[in-house]
C-alpha cells in the first residue's frame, strides 16, 4: 500500500520500502513506503492547504462525514478486522471488537457535533464577552502497533471535529489498516488533504514530526522513552503535547470479591490482545488468603486458552506482533527460570508444533509468588505474563499499587464499597475500574499520570484540547 498525502496515493520518494509481516506466518504481506522528511514536509503543505477549508465547514457538517465515515467501517468490518488480524496477529473477533470501537468513537463525536457553542459571559458595567472555541491547525498523530485501529480512533475523531487538519505516522508493523481507514474517511466526504498517513520509521518520520514548527499539537502513544524524546524535540516549537505512554497496571483482588468473575477478568485483563495492551493487567495483587486458589484457577483456565493464527477460528490467542516482543518476553521469563524469582505454574514456552513454528508465538504464561525484584514487577511486561503476588491486606496493596513509575490504570475487585473508595482515592492511576478491567468506552476521558503520560483522549476532555478559546469582549 502507498502513503496518502494529500488525497493521493503516494510512492516513496528515496523508492525504500518497509515490509508488513503476517506474525502468525512471518510471511510479507505487503509493503509501504519508507517515508522521508521531505514527505512530512509534503504532507504539512497539503494538511495547511486543506486547513483553510476544513476549519470553516460548521461542526454539524464535520460530524456528518464522521458519521457517514463510521457506517461504511460497520458495512466493511469482517474485511477491515482480516486486514488488522493479518498485520496485527490479534484473533479475529478482537479485531472486529477494535473496528467496531473505532465507529463507536467517530459516532460519539459526530453525535455531540452540534453541542459545541461556545458561552456568552455577561460582565455588568464593563461589557459582555463571547467565549468561542477555534482549532489550533495542522495536528500530528503517532500511534503503535498493539491497538492502531482503536488508537488511530482516539487522535482522528476529536482532531477533525473540532476542525483541524492532521497527519497520521502508524507504527511501522502495522501501516495497512490505517491506510484503508483513512481512505475511507475521504470516501464519506472528508476532503483530500485533511487527513493524510505518512509512512516510514519513527526516527525520521516521526521525529521530523515532533519537531515541525507547522504542527501545532502532536498526540502519540508508545513508550516512555519515545514519549520523552519527543517532548524534547517538541520544546522547540512550543507545540501541544498529548503522550499516552507505557503502564504497569495492577489489579487487586480481594477476598470478597467474586472469585469466579475476577479469575475471568485476570485472564481477558492479561491475554486479550496476547498481552499487548497499555492497560492490561500486569501484576496481579491477590489476598494471600486466597491467593493459592486463585492461582491455581488461574493456571487452570489458562491452559484452556486456545493459542493460533488469529484469523482461524477458535483462536483465543494471537501471537505477539514481532520477533522482538517475543525475544522481550522470552528473557524475562528465562531469568525467572534461572533465579528463581516466581515459580512458573503454566506457560514460559514458545508452543511446539509445526503450526507455531514460524509465527511469533508464545504461551500464556502465570508466574506465581514473584519476589518484588523481578523484572516482571518493576517494568511494562508487554506480553501474555501473569505475574501473580500475594498480599497480606489492603494497605499493602495499596503500597505495591504505587510502587512503579507508572499510573495508567488500576482495578480493584470486592463487594466493599468502602474498600473500592478507597483504593479509588488512594491509587495513582488515570482509571481505577472496580471489578472489571480493560474497557475504555469513547465518552470517558482516558490517560495517564506520573510515568504514564501527559494529557487525556477520549470524551469532551480531547475534544478541548485539540482546540483553544477565542473572545471577545464587548464594551457597550
Ligand atoms: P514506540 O514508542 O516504540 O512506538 C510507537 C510509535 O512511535 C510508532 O509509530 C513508532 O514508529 C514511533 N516512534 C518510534 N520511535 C520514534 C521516535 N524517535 N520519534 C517519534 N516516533 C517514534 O512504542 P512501542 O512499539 O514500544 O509500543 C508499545 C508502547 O505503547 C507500550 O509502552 C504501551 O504501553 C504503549 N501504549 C500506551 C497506550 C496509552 O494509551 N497510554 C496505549 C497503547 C500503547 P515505528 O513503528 O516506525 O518505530
Amino acid at each position: 500500500m502507498l502513503m496518502r498525502i494529500g488525497g493521493v496515493d503516494t510512492e516513496p520518494g528515496n523508492d525504500t520500502w518497509i515490509p508488513v509481516i503476517n506474525p502468525a506466518t512471518g510471511e510479507e504481506i505487503d509493503r509501504v513506503p519508507a517515508g522521508t522528511k521531505d514527505d512530512v514536509e509534503r504532507a504539512v503543505a497539503a494538511a495547511d492547504t486543506a486547513f483553510f477549508l476544513w476549519k470553516k465547514k460548521t461542526q454539524r457538517e464535520r460530524g456528518m462525514i464522521l458519521f457517514r465515515t463510521a457506517g461504511i467501517v460497520r458495512e466493511q468490518h469482517k474485511d477491515l478486522a482480516r486486514l488488522l488480524t493479518r498485520e496485527q496477529g490479534k484473533p479475529l473477533r478482537e479485531s472486529i471488537d477494535e473496528i467496531r470501537g473505532y465507529a463507536n468513537i467517530l459516532e460519539f463525536y459526530a453525535g455531540i457535533s452540534g453541542a459545541q457553542n461556545g458561552e456568552l459571559v455577561r460582565l455588568g458595567a464593563n461589557g459582555d464577552a463571547l467565549v468561542t472555541r477555534e482549532p489550533l491547525g495542522i495536528c500530528g498523530a503517532i500511534i503503535p502497533w498493539n491497538m492502531p485501529v482503536l488508537i488511530m480512533g482516539w487522535k482522528v475523531g476529536p482532531a477533525l471535529l473540532a476542525g483541524n487538519t492532521l497527519i497520521l505516522k502508524p507504527a511501522s508493523s502495522t501501516p495497512l489498516t490505517t491506510i484503508r481507514l483513512a481512505q475511507i474517511l475521504e470516501d464519506a466526504g472528508l476532503p483530500p488533504g485533511t487527513l493524510n498517513v505518512v509512512t516510514g520509521p519513527g526516527e525520521t518520520v516521526g521525529e521530523a514530526m515532533a519537531g515541525h514548527k507547522a504542527i501545532k499539537k502532536l498526540s502519540f502513544t508508545g513508550n516512555c522513552t519515545t514519549g520523552r524524546r519527543i517532548r524534547e524535540l517538541a520544546a522547540g516549537s512550543l507545540k501541544e503535547l498529548t503522550l499516552e505512554l507505557g503502564g504497569s497496571d495492577p489489579m487487586i483482588v480481594m477476598p470478597d470479591a467474586d472469585i469466579d468473575n475476577a479469575v475471568d477478568g485476570a485472564i481477558r485483563g492479561r491475554f486479550y490482545n496476547a498481552g499487548q495492551t497499555c492497560t492490561a493487567v500486569k501484576r496481579l495483587l491477590v489476598h494471600e488468603s486466597i491467593a493459592r486458589e486463585f492461582s491455581h484457577r488461574l493456571k487452570l483456565k489458562t491452559e484452556t486458552l486456545k493459542l493460533g493464527n488469529g484469523l482461524d477460528t477458535g483462536t483465543d490467542m494471537g501471537p505477539l506482533n514481532s520477533a522482538i516482543q517475543r525475544e522481550r518476553i522470552e528473557k524475562l521469563v528465562d531469568k525467572v527460570h534461572e533465579t528463581g524469582e516466581g515459580t512458573v505454574l503454566t506457560g514460559g514456552i514458545r508452543p511446539g508444533g509445526a503450526e507455531y513454528s514460524r509465527g511469533f508465538f508464545y504461551r500464556p504464561t502465570v508466574v506465581s509468588d514473584v519476589v518484588k525484584t523481578s523484572g516482571l514487577l518493576t517494568g511494562e511486561v508487554f506480553g501474555p505474563v501473569l505475574p501473580v503476588v500475594p498480599v497480606p491486606d489492603l494497605d499493602t496493596a495499596i503500597t505495591e499499587a504505587n510502587g512503579t513509575p507508572y499510573g495508567l490504570g488500576a482495578s480493584i475487585w470486592t463487594s466493599n464499597l468502602h474498600t473500592a473508595k478507597r483504593a479509588f482515592d488512594e491509587i495513582h492511576a488515570g482509571i481505577i475500574w472496580v471489578n472489571r478491567h480493560l474497557t475504555v468506552p469513547p465518552e470517558i476521558p482516558f490517560g495517564g499520570m506520573n510515568e504514564s503520560g501527559l494529557g487525556r483522549e477520549n470524551g469532551l476532555h480531547a475534544l478541548e484540547s485539540y482546540s483553544r478559546t477565542k473572545t471577545m469582549l464587548l464594551g457597550w
